[in-house]
């Protein structure tokens, strides 16, 4: 099964917490805004990549189990 990673743009404030976390899923502008790198997530990678998206402090990111 894989899951999906979506990004609140407008909740982004640009602390790159994703990014320490996952850097082949998250990067970041030159507005200081979160860019998804790949949106699906297959299992394998689910664990690392849900806890940096959980690391985000203003809960920008979610990762939607399909
Ligand atoms: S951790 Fe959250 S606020 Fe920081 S860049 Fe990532 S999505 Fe944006």
């Amino acid at each position: 099964m894989t899951a999906i990673v979506k990004a609140d743009l407008g909740a982004c404030q640009g602390y790159a917490n994703c990014v320490v976390g996952a850097s082949d899923y998250f990067d970041i502008d030159d507005d200081g805004v979160v860019v998804l790198l790949q949106t699906d997530v297959p299992d394998a990678e689910l664990t690392r990549v849900d806890e940096a998206a959980r690391s985000c402090p203003v809960s920008a990111l979610k990762v939607i189990r399909g």
